[in-house]
Protein backbone atom coordinates (compact mmCIF):
# COMPACT_ATOMS: atom_id res chain seq x y z
CA UNK A 1 0.00 0.00 0.00
CA UNK A 2 1.70 3.47 -0.77
CA UNK A 3 0.86 6.67 0.93
CA UNK A 4 -2.29 9.02 -0.75
CA UNK A 5 -0.75 11.90 0.51
CA UNK A 6 3.04 11.67 -0.46
CA UNK A 7 2.99 7.94 -2.29
CA UNK A 8 5.63 6.77 -0.36
CA UNK A 9 5.26 2.80 1.33
CA UNK A 10 2.91 2.49 4.23
CA UNK A 11 3.92 -0.05 6.56
CA UNK A 12 1.98 -2.21 9.10
CA UNK A 13 1.60 0.13 12.18
CA UNK A 14 -0.66 -1.89 15.03
CA UNK A 15 -4.11 -3.21 15.15
CA UNK A 16 -7.00 -2.33 17.28
CA UNK A 17 -9.63 -4.52 18.54
CA UNK A 18 -13.15 -2.47 18.90
CA UNK A 19 -15.81 -5.89 19.27
CA UNK A 20 -18.33 -4.17 17.50
CA UNK A 21 -21.08 -5.94 15.23
CA UNK A 22 -19.58 -3.22 12.69
CA UNK A 23 -16.25 -3.12 13.16
CA UNK A 24 -14.38 -6.16 14.78
CA UNK A 25 -11.22 -5.32 14.47
CA UNK A 26 -8.84 -2.61 12.21
CA UNK A 27 -5.40 -2.59 11.19
CA UNK A 28 -3.66 1.16 11.02
CA UNK A 29 -0.43 1.51 8.80
CA UNK A 30 2.05 4.31 8.83
CA UNK A 31 3.67 6.17 5.53
CA UNK A 32 7.22 6.06 5.77
CA UNK A 33 7.70 9.34 4.13
CA UNK A 34 5.06 11.86 6.21
CA UNK A 35 3.60 9.75 8.66
CA UNK A 36 0.19 9.75 7.90
CA UNK A 37 -1.88 6.83 9.54
CA UNK A 38 -4.72 4.75 8.17
CA UNK A 39 -6.57 2.29 8.59
CA UNK A 40 -6.50 -0.84 5.40
CA UNK A 41 -9.62 -1.97 6.95
CA UNK A 42 -11.58 0.66 7.05
CA UNK A 43 -10.04 1.43 3.19
CA UNK A 44 -11.10 -1.93 2.14
CA UNK A 45 -15.07 -2.07 3.41
CA UNK A 46 -18.33 -2.20 0.76
CA UNK A 47 -19.84 0.82 0.67
CA UNK A 48 -22.52 -0.82 2.85
CA UNK A 49 -20.27 -1.57 5.31
CA UNK A 50 -19.16 1.69 5.57
CA UNK A 51 -22.22 3.23 5.81
CA UNK A 52 -23.21 0.68 8.71
CA UNK A 53 -20.43 1.64 10.77
CA UNK A 54 -20.91 5.51 10.28
CA UNK A 55 -24.38 5.25 11.17
CA UNK A 56 -23.66 3.36 14.33
CA UNK A 57 -20.60 6.15 15.36
CA UNK A 58 -22.97 9.12 14.39
CA UNK A 59 -26.59 8.50 14.85
CA UNK A 60 -26.45 8.35 18.74
CA UNK A 61 -26.07 11.84 18.86
CA UNK A 62 -26.95 13.74 15.48
CA UNK A 63 -29.53 15.98 16.23
CA UNK A 64 -28.94 16.48 20.20
CA UNK A 65 -26.78 18.81 21.59
CA UNK A 66 -24.21 16.71 23.04
CA UNK A 67 -21.91 13.96 21.97
CA UNK A 68 -20.79 11.64 24.85
CA UNK A 69 -17.53 10.96 22.67
CA UNK A 70 -16.85 14.44 22.50
CA UNK A 71 -18.49 16.88 25.39
CA UNK A 72 -16.97 20.01 24.18
CA UNK A 73 -18.49 19.29 20.69
CA UNK A 74 -21.03 21.90 21.30
CA UNK A 75 -19.05 25.20 22.60
CA UNK A 76 -16.42 24.22 20.38
CA UNK A 77 -19.42 24.97 17.68
CA UNK A 78 -20.18 28.09 19.34
CA UNK A 79 -16.55 28.96 19.00
CA UNK A 80 -16.31 27.97 15.14
CA UNK A 81 -19.61 30.35 14.58
CA UNK A 82 -17.99 33.11 16.38
CA UNK A 83 -14.61 33.03 14.57
CA UNK A 84 -15.78 32.40 11.08
CA UNK A 85 -18.51 35.76 11.20
CA UNK A 86 -15.40 37.39 12.87
CA UNK A 87 -13.44 36.43 9.80
CA UNK A 88 -16.43 37.37 7.63
CA UNK A 89 -16.07 40.65 9.70
CA UNK A 90 -12.44 41.59 9.09
CA UNK A 91 -11.96 40.48 5.67
CA UNK A 92 -10.31 36.95 6.01
CA UNK A 93 -13.41 35.54 4.31
CA UNK A 94 -15.78 37.26 1.69
CA UNK A 95 -18.42 37.98 3.89
CA UNK A 96 -21.15 37.72 0.88
CA UNK A 97 -19.88 35.13 -0.58
CA UNK A 98 -20.91 31.48 -0.98
CA UNK A 99 -19.69 29.48 1.47
CA UNK A 100 -20.21 25.77 2.19
CA UNK A 101 -19.97 23.34 4.78
CA UNK A 102 -19.50 19.86 3.29
CA UNK A 103 -20.25 16.92 5.46
CA UNK A 104 -22.29 18.99 7.34
CA UNK A 105 -23.83 16.28 9.19
CA UNK A 106 -27.00 17.74 10.76
CA UNK A 107 -26.14 21.54 10.11
CA UNK A 108 -25.64 22.87 13.44
CA UNK A 109 -22.79 25.29 12.41
CA UNK A 110 -25.11 26.47 9.75
CA UNK A 111 -27.87 26.95 11.95
CA UNK A 112 -25.75 28.51 14.35
CA UNK A 113 -24.17 31.35 12.23
CA UNK A 114 -27.77 32.54 10.49
CA UNK A 115 -29.45 31.92 14.28
CA UNK A 116 -26.73 34.38 16.30
CA UNK A 117 -24.75 35.95 13.11
CA UNK A 118 -26.99 36.24 10.18
CA UNK A 119 -24.80 34.19 8.04
CA UNK A 120 -25.39 31.90 5.66
CA UNK A 121 -23.31 28.70 5.26
CA UNK A 122 -24.88 26.31 3.12
CA UNK A 123 -24.72 22.38 4.19
CA UNK A 124 -24.11 19.53 2.15
CA UNK A 125 -23.85 16.21 3.35
CA UNK A 126 -24.20 13.25 1.22
CA UNK A 127 -25.39 10.32 4.08
CA UNK A 128 -27.35 12.58 6.13
CA UNK A 129 -29.20 14.83 3.93
CA UNK A 130 -30.40 16.14 0.37
CA UNK A 131 -33.33 18.33 -0.15
CA UNK A 132 -34.83 20.89 2.52
CA UNK A 133 -32.09 23.21 3.29
CA UNK A 134 -28.82 20.56 1.80
CA UNK A 135 -27.78 21.00 -1.56
CA UNK A 136 -28.20 18.39 -4.09
CA UNK A 137 -24.98 17.14 -5.49
CA UNK A 138 -25.16 18.62 -8.78
CA UNK A 139 -25.24 21.74 -7.00
CA UNK A 140 -21.12 21.05 -5.84
CA UNK A 141 -19.70 22.52 -8.94
CA UNK A 142 -15.58 22.83 -8.63
CA UNK A 143 -14.80 25.84 -7.61
CA UNK A 144 -18.03 27.49 -6.91
CA UNK A 145 -17.54 28.49 -3.37
CA UNK A 146 -15.62 30.87 -1.50
CA UNK A 147 -15.41 29.49 1.30
CA UNK A 148 -15.98 25.71 2.04
CA UNK A 149 -15.09 24.35 5.56
CA UNK A 150 -15.21 20.35 6.93
CA UNK A 151 -15.13 20.25 10.70
CA UNK A 152 -14.25 16.37 11.33
CA UNK A 153 -14.21 15.41 8.03
CA UNK A 154 -10.53 14.45 6.96
CA UNK A 155 -10.63 11.72 9.92
CA UNK A 156 -13.02 9.72 8.11
CA UNK A 157 -11.83 9.85 4.57
CA UNK A 158 -10.26 6.56 3.36
CA UNK A 159 -8.85 8.30 -0.31
CA UNK A 160 -7.45 10.37 -2.53
CA UNK A 161 -9.82 11.78 -4.80
CA UNK A 162 -12.30 12.42 -1.33
CA UNK A 163 -9.82 14.74 -0.34
CA UNK A 164 -9.03 16.42 -3.80
CA UNK A 165 -12.93 16.54 -4.15
CA UNK A 166 -13.49 18.88 -1.23
CA UNK A 167 -10.46 20.95 -2.17
CA UNK A 168 -12.08 21.34 -5.85
CA UNK A 169 -14.85 22.88 -4.48
CA UNK A 170 -12.78 25.95 -3.78
CA UNK A 171 -12.79 28.89 -6.15
CA UNK A 172 -9.57 30.17 -7.59
CA UNK A 173 -9.03 32.89 -4.77
CA UNK A 174 -11.18 31.12 -2.44
CA UNK A 175 -10.38 29.71 1.32
CA UNK A 176 -10.66 25.79 2.63
CA UNK A 177 -11.19 25.42 6.27
CA UNK A 178 -10.42 22.57 8.32
CA UNK A 179 -11.44 21.37 11.87
CA UNK A 180 -9.55 17.74 12.39
CA UNK A 181 -6.77 16.82 14.64
CA UNK A 182 -3.06 17.09 13.06
CA UNK A 183 -0.22 16.01 15.39
CA UNK A 184 3.52 15.82 14.83
CA UNK A 185 3.42 12.13 15.15
CA UNK A 186 0.58 9.82 15.44
CA UNK A 187 1.89 7.59 18.48
CA UNK A 188 2.18 3.83 18.44
CA UNK A 189 -0.68 3.55 20.53
CA UNK A 190 -4.02 1.13 20.13
CA UNK A 191 -5.29 3.31 23.66
CA UNK A 192 -4.26 6.71 21.68
CA UNK A 193 -8.04 8.23 22.51
CA UNK A 194 -8.41 9.46 18.36
CA UNK A 195 -8.32 5.57 17.43
CA UNK A 196 -12.32 5.82 17.51
CA UNK A 197 -14.12 3.27 15.00
CA UNK A 198 -15.04 5.78 12.69
CA UNK A 199 -11.86 7.26 12.25
CA UNK A 200 -9.57 5.83 9.66
CA UNK A 201 -7.70 8.60 8.79
CA UNK A 202 -4.93 10.13 10.63
CA UNK A 203 -2.68 13.45 9.96
CA UNK A 204 0.62 14.46 10.61
CA UNK A 205 2.08 18.26 10.19
CA UNK A 206 3.71 16.76 7.26
CA UNK A 207 1.07 15.09 5.60
CA UNK A 208 -1.47 18.54 5.96
CA UNK A 209 1.66 20.46 4.89
CA UNK A 210 2.30 17.99 1.60
CA UNK A 211 -1.56 18.33 0.77
CA UNK A 212 -1.24 22.09 1.16
CA UNK A 213 1.45 23.04 -0.82
CA UNK A 214 0.00 19.93 -3.90
CA UNK A 215 -3.16 22.41 -3.55
CA UNK A 216 -1.15 25.11 -4.03
CA UNK A 217 -2.35 27.10 -1.14
CA UNK A 218 -0.20 29.60 -0.11
CA UNK A 219 -0.77 30.71 3.73
CA UNK A 220 -2.38 29.66 6.76
CA UNK A 221 -4.49 31.03 9.55
CA UNK A 222 -4.89 28.74 12.83
CA UNK A 223 -7.46 29.47 15.53
CA UNK A 224 -6.73 28.05 18.78
CA UNK A 225 -10.72 28.30 20.36
CA UNK A 226 -12.22 27.27 17.34
CA UNK A 227 -9.48 24.74 16.44
CA UNK A 228 -10.13 25.61 13.18
CA UNK A 229 -7.31 26.31 10.04
CA UNK A 230 -7.99 28.43 7.60
CA UNK A 231 -5.97 27.91 4.52
CA UNK A 232 -5.45 31.04 1.84
CA UNK A 233 -4.64 30.39 -2.01
CA UNK A 234 -4.10 34.53 -2.26
CA UNK A 235 -1.99 36.90 -1.32
CA UNK A 236 -0.32 36.17 2.01
CA UNK A 237 0.42 39.79 2.68
CA UNK A 238 -3.09 40.77 2.85
CA UNK A 239 -4.14 37.82 5.13
CA UNK A 240 -0.91 38.22 7.62
CA UNK A 241 -1.56 42.48 7.56
CA UNK A 242 -5.38 41.64 8.59
CA UNK A 243 -4.16 38.74 11.09
CA UNK A 244 -1.48 41.59 12.43
CA UNK A 245 -4.64 43.99 12.66
CA UNK A 246 -7.09 41.45 14.24
CA UNK A 247 -4.55 40.62 16.99
CA UNK A 248 -4.27 44.06 18.24
CA UNK A 249 -8.35 44.07 19.59
CA UNK A 250 -8.78 43.30 22.99
CA UNK A 251 -11.78 40.40 23.86
CA UNK A 252 -11.94 39.66 20.15
CA UNK A 253 -10.62 36.38 18.57
CA UNK A 254 -6.74 35.58 18.03
CA UNK A 255 -5.27 34.45 14.99
CA UNK A 256 -1.83 32.73 14.19
CA UNK A 257 -0.71 33.27 10.90
CA UNK A 258 1.87 31.23 8.47
CA UNK A 259 2.96 31.02 5.15
CA UNK A 260 2.70 27.99 4.29
CA UNK A 261 1.28 25.40 6.53
CA UNK A 262 0.49 26.34 10.58
CA UNK A 263 1.88 23.49 12.12
CA UNK A 264 0.67 24.66 15.56
CA UNK A 265 0.61 21.44 17.36
CA UNK A 266 4.07 20.20 17.70
CA UNK A 267 5.04 20.01 21.31
CA UNK A 268 2.28 17.56 22.50
CA UNK A 269 0.92 15.27 19.94
CA UNK A 270 -1.17 13.47 22.68
CA UNK A 271 -3.03 16.47 23.84
CA UNK A 272 -6.73 16.59 23.19
CA UNK A 273 -7.57 18.54 20.13
CA UNK A 274 -10.92 17.26 18.63
ZN1 LIG B 1 2.99 9.84 3.07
Amino acid sequence: MNCLICAAAMRFFFSKTFDLPELQSAEYWRCEGCGFVLSRTHAGMSAAEWQRLNHAAHAVYQGTDSDPGDPRWRSRLESQARVLADAGAIGLLEQRGRWLDYACGDGKLSDELKARHGLELRKYDRYMGQGGDYLADAALEPGCFDFVVTTSVFEHLTRRDQFDFIHALVAPQGVLGIHTLVCEAVPWDPAWFYLVPAHCAFHTNQSMALLFAQWGYAASVYSVEAQLWLWFKGDPDRVEAIVEQANRRSDAPRYVFKRGFMDYWKASPLRRQA
